[in-house]
């Protein structure tokens, strides 16, 4: 049985492969994923990413404000605009920490394919839009703790190892 891994698991350093068989392999990890995200308690994860379950694949399922669970294979992104986004944000693999990254932009196009291959495109926006650039981080090994000034990273580091004790 998987677990989500926490940092600093190599596999959260390390960059995912384009999903090229979409077969019940893939549903397979996909399923996994969503019984992972639901069956954390106290925390509530918006979004995971394969690799944080030791899957090294372009694959991350979102929960939308909504409800919606959304899956998205081989994911893409760009921004609309210079708007950056004002939200907090945590992560699985570090449950209990927030913070704000100000790079995030705002408004986004996510081009992505769903597990049957099949192509489509949408929009996001506000914690939405930063939950998918976190997300596509991830399938690059892009830690989030890597997106804040040194000083930052360096003191969620520290924040992180007394918590983990
Ligand atoms: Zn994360």
């Amino acid at each position: 049985m998987r677990e989500i891994l926490q940092y600093p698991h190599v596999d959260l350093m390390t960059s995912c492969k384009e999903v090229k068989e979409f077969d019940s392999e893939l549903r397979e990890i996909s399923k996994e994923m969503w019984r992972l995200i639901s069956s954390i308690e106290g925390v509530s994860g918006m979004g995971l990413a394969a690799n944080q379950i030791g899957v090294l694949k372009r694959i991350f399922i979102v929960k939308c404000l909504d409800g919606t669970q959304m899956t998205f294979v081989n994911p893409i992104w760009e921004a609309d605009d210079d708007e950056r986004a004002l939200e907090e944000e945590g992560c699985l693999s570090t449950p209990h920490l927030y913070d704000f990254i100000s790079t995030r932009y705002q408004n986004i196009t996510l081009k992505a394919q769903h597990l049957s291959g099949a192509k489509f495109e949408v929009s996001a926006y506000g914690v939405e839009a930063v939950c998918v650039q976190h997300e596509c981080d991830h399938l690059d090994g892009v830690f989030w703790f890597d997106r804040m000034p040194k000083n930052v990273r360096k003191h969620m580091i520290n924040k992180w190892e007394k918590m983990k004790k």
